[in-house]
C-alpha cells in the first residue's frame, strides 16, 4: 500500500504551478499570439489527453498527489483505468512535454532576439526572468517534495525507481 501524500505538499506545488502558468501565458500574449496558441493547446492536451492516459492509471487517481492535485482533477473527468499498471510511457512523454509547454515562453523569448516571433519589451523581460525564477523553484520544489520521496516504484522518476536501479546496478 503507498503512503498518501499530505495535503500541503500538493498546495505548495500548486502554488507555484498555478502562478508560472498564467504568468507564461501572459507573457506570451503579450509578444507572440502564435507561441500563445500554442501553449493554449499544449497546456489544454497535457490537463486533458494527458490525465487520461497517465492519471487514470495511477495509484493517486483522486488522491492528493505532489503533481498539483492532478489526480483530482482527472477523477473529474474520467473514469480510473483498473485494467493496467501505471502507464511508463506516457508518464515519461508527458514529463518532456510539460518541460517543453513551461518553458515555452522562455523558447519564444530567445526566438524574439532574432526580431522575427516576438516583440519583448523591457516590461517582459522582468516577466521572463521573474518566470524563470518561478519554474525553476517550482521544479526544486517538485522534486525535493515529491518525486525525491515518491514509494510509485513503477514512474521512472520516483525514488522508489531509483533505489531499485541502483540496486540492480549493485547485483550486476
Ligand atoms: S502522481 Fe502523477 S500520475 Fe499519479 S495522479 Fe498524481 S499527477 Fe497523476
Amino acid at each position: 500500500m503507498l503512503p498518501r501524500w499530505p495535503r500541503r505538499v500538493m498546495l505548495l506545488n500548486l502554488a507555484l504551478f498555478i502562478p508560472a502558468l498564467f504568468l507564461g501565458g501572459y507573457i506570451l500574449w503579450q509578444t507572440t499570439q502564435l507561441f500563445f496558441w500554442l501553449y493554449i493547446v499544449v497546456w489544454v492536451g497535457i490537463l486533458t489527453v494527458g490525465r487520461y492516459f497517465v492519471c487514470r492509471t495511477c495509484p493517486y487517481y483522486g488522491q492528493d498527489c505532489p503533481t498539483y492535485g492532478w489526480g483530482h482533477l482527472t477523477r473529474l473527468m474520467f473514469r480510473r483505468d483498473e485494467t493496467r499498471g501505471f502507464n511508463v510511457a506516457a508518464g515519461v512523454i508527458e514529463f518532456a512535454t510539460t518541460i517543453v509547454a513551461t518553458l515555452l515562453p522562455v523558447i519564444a523569448w530567445v526566438i524574439g532576439f532574432s526580431g522575427k516571433v516576438a516583440d519583448f519589451g523591457t516590461t517582459e523581460h522582468i516577466l521572463v526572468g521573474i518566470l524563470l525564477g518561478l519554474v525553476a523553484a517550482g521544479f526544486v520544489v517538485h522534486q525535493g517534495t515529491g518525486c525525491s520521496k515518491c514509494e510509485l516504484e513503477e514512474c521512472p522518476f520516483s525514488k522508489a525507481a531509483q533505489e531499485k536501479r541502483r540496486r540492480l546496478v549493485r547485483s550486476v
